[in-house]
């Protein structure tokens, strides 16, 4: 690792002056499960200074503010799957939680980390933007509010400047009539990144038809996005296996329209529309 500078702060003021100070020469530090590895790489331009936000208090912690929760950015995946709140109103949150990892990255890893690393393999995305979430990015001048489903660019891209800092993660809380799920699929079962996800939501009218429904595929498309396609298909529905596996292979379709056919094709387009049937099937 070659050197750098390592400054700590305390408040979200002295993070976004720093930040400010040295625009695209500093890195954000909070958990540093994926920054300190990229750090490692002999290929990159090593920041002058890291920017250790891993003390801030006011970003730490999962609230429930009338119909909507608030997530800080330090909040951990441990925190995030032992959130009563989340169990209650997000459970495919922390379901997604709840497989990242090991333990000690459960531990130390948080959810701002996840999020503005932006690797396509991220475990908290989906169902984030499966629950409509969306981010305060912070500047010394100011903040700006996006939907998360805008933030994304490609892979380990984003829209967020250098000197900007994620502050807050919110979305409304699900209603009793909606049924949530969260799959990965993994190389093995413990300690694997996703090779494909699945986040679902389902909602339904008090005589058991879908009313609205939400897919969002981890590792599938070039950005995540709520598949629409595959959506609407299910709308004034009653679930069936069959619909559900409409579904999936729609999903699939949508998947080779945006990457084309290449080695991974084979393998992914059947088992991405079976993840989202399974996915469907778990959230009745
Ligand atoms: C062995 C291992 C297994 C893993 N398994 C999984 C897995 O199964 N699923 C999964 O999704 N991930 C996995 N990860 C990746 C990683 O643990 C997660 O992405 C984690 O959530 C990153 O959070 P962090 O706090 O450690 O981020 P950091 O490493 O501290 O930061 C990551 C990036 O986000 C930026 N950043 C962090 N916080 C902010 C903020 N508030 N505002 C602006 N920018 C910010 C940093 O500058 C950096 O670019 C794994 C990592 C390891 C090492």
């Amino acid at each position: 690792m070659k050197p750098f500078e390592y400054k700590a702060v305390h408040s979200i003021e002295e993070a976004c002056s720093a930040l400010a100070e040295y625009g695209s020469d500093a890195h954000i530090l909070a958990g540093g499960t994926d920054l300190l590895i990229e750090l490692r790489k002999q290929n990159i331009r090593t920041p002058k200074v890291v920017v250790d936000i891993s003390f801030i208090k006011e970003l730490r912690g999962i609230e429930s503010i009338n119909g909507t929760i608030n997530l800080k950015p330090l909040a951990t995946h441990t925190q995030l799957l032992q959130s009563s709140i989340l169990h209650q109103y997000a459970s495919l949150l922390s379901s997604a939680a709840s497989v990242i990892g090991s333990p000690q990255i459960r531990n130390r890893g948080t959810i701002g980390g996840n999020i503005m690393n932006a690797a396509t393999c991220a475990d908290t995305v989906p169902p984030l933007i499966a629950l409509g979430a969306k981010i305060t990015l912070k500047l010394k001048s100011g903040s700006r509010q996006l939907d998360l489903s805008d933030l994304f660019i490609k892979p380990y891209q984003t829209k967020a400047k250098p000197e900007e800092l994620l502050t807050e993660i919110s979305f409304l809380k699900l209603s009793p009539n909606a049924k949530s799920s969260f799959i990965k699929l993994g190389r093995r079962n413990a300690l694997a990144i996703s090779r494909l996800s699945v986040a679902a939501i389902l909602f339904f009218n008090e005589k058991g038809i879908i009313t609205e429904a939400r897919i969002v595929p981890g590792a599938a498309l070039p950005i995540w996005r709520r598949v629409t396609e595959a959506e609407q298909i299910m709308i004034g529905e009653i679930p069936s296996t069959e619909l559900f596996k409409t579904a999936g292979q729609k999903v699939s379709e949508v998947m080779i329209s945006h990457t084309g056919r290449r080695w991974s094709t084979e393998y992914k387009e059947p088992v991405i529309a079976t993840l989202v049937r399974r996915a469907l099937e778990q959230c009745v």
